[in-house]
């Protein structure tokens, strides 16, 4: 048995059996690359599972988080900490007038953005969220019943109620869907889980007008759209439609566990003290990670980057998908890609695994590519050329 077999058994023997997982067992990781236990380098062109945004072990990240474990690692939230005070003016600096609430994952900021809404619409006996089909919002209780997928919710029923989903950019599915119990609208700017789908920029806008008109929260779920990759700094400035509450978790933390609920105007001082809480939000720790996300992607750049290197991978996986008829479409905003193939992807990823590179398949068909912000030409070549090769054996 190889180092990674001994490790497989023990999971076998001791790790609940959640993952759909393949047998790489990863040891040490720098930028866009990461190596296994048995020393192979991969290429890594889905850090992550889109956290590691800015690429693996960046040097500014994980130096903060070094000397903040040897400072404090953790102050209870009814004591003041100047390091979450400082991330929650970064992010509300880089996006919208408002006040943050910190959690420990996209779940969990999620639940806060539901908790908010509810809250807000709680004087009116409103409490009921719309948010659409092939959506993906977390694995709690509450969250698989606002994901609009069955997968998740199978087996785990009897579900909460006050969720509803209509198909994702059809303004009028949301209309017919609105009642007097409506207090919300929950959507990704762009469902990454559910294929890579880009909404219209006037459906976009006409779920502003529509919450502005009736009165309803929107909530931007930018757990895996935020912080940068979309080529602005939230997936929202995209289409210059600003939510009323937004989420982010995974890049935030540059591979620290972050979640943070943004909120803003009518939203922003709806949840007082006791309404919601959590032990390890925002602790001394996370929040120096989540600080050098921050400054990295300033220092280093990485918007900039993101938008330049976006365009050449696409440029690139255009002449793959002249090259392969069973390429139907590539879609992108910055550096979320989606390559949808008219095959089943899973040999695909498989198979380039093998020849190390990591990419990731969604949908069965659809082809997930999210580089690092700080990725390089080079490195975009080393990968469509692993690509390349693969495809070619088809
Ligand atoms: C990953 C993800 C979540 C769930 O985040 P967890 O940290 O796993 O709880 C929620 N929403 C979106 C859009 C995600 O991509």
């Amino acid at each position: 048995m190889g180092k990674t077999g001994a490790v497989v058994s023990k999971y076998d023997k001791y790790v609940m059996n959640t993952y759909m997982r393949v047998p790489l067992c990863l040891e040490r990781g720098k930028g866009s690359y990461v190596w296994d236990i048995e020393g192979k380098r991969y290429i890594d062109f889905f850090p992550g599972w889109a956290v590691s945004g800015i690429g693996h072990c960046h040097p500014v990240v994980s130096g903060n988080v070094a000397a903040q474990a040897r400072k404090l690692m953790h102050v209870s939230n009814n004591y003041y900490s100047a390091i979450q005070a400082k991330v929650a003016e970064a992010i509300i600096k880089s996006a919208f007038d408002g006040k943050v609430f910190f959690a420990n994952s996209g779940a969990e900021a999620n639940e806060a953005a539901v908790k908010l809404a509810r809250k807000y619409g709680h004087p009116t006996g409103r409490y009921e969220i719309i948010t659409m089909t092939k959506s993906f919002h977390g694995r709690t209780i509450a969250m698989i019943t606002a994901t609009g997928q069955d997968k998740v919710k199978i087996g785990f029923e009897p579900l909460p109620v006050g969720f509803v989903h209509v198909p994702f950019n059809d303004i009028e599915a949301v209309k017919n869907a609105l009642n007097e119990k409506t207090v919300g609208i929950m959507l990704e700017p762009i469902q990454c889980e559910g294929g890579i789908n880009i909404p219209d920029i006037e459906y976009m806008r006409a779920l502003r007008k529509l919450c502005d008109e009736k009165d309803l929260v929107l909530i931007f779920d930018e757990v895996q759209t935020g912080m940068g990759r979309s080529g602005k700094m939230f997936a929202y400035q995209i289409f210059g439609v600003r939510p009323d509450v937004m989420t982010l978790a995974k890049s935030l933390g540059g591979g620290l566990p972050i979640g943070a609920c943004v909120a803003g105007g009518k939203c922003r001082d709806v949840l007082t003290p006791g309404t919601h809480a959590s032990t390890f939000g925002g602790s001394p720790i996370v929040c120096s990670a989540a600080l050098g996300v921050f400054d990295a992607i300033k220092k280093g750049k990485l918007l900039a980057n993101t938008n330049k290197m976006a365009a050449y991978l696409r440029k690139k996986l255009e002449a793959l998908k002249r090259k392969y008829r069973f390429i139907k479409e590539v879609r992108n905003v910055g550096l979320i890609f989606g390559v949808e193939l008219s095959v089943k992807g899973a040999d695909i990823y498989k198979e380039c695994m093998e020849e190390g590179l990591l990419i990731n398949c969604t949908q069965d068909m659809v082809l997930r590519i999210m580089p690092s912000m700080a990725v390089k030409k080079a490195e975009i070549d080393e990968a469509v050329a692993i690509l390349d090769k693969v495809l070619a054996k088809l």
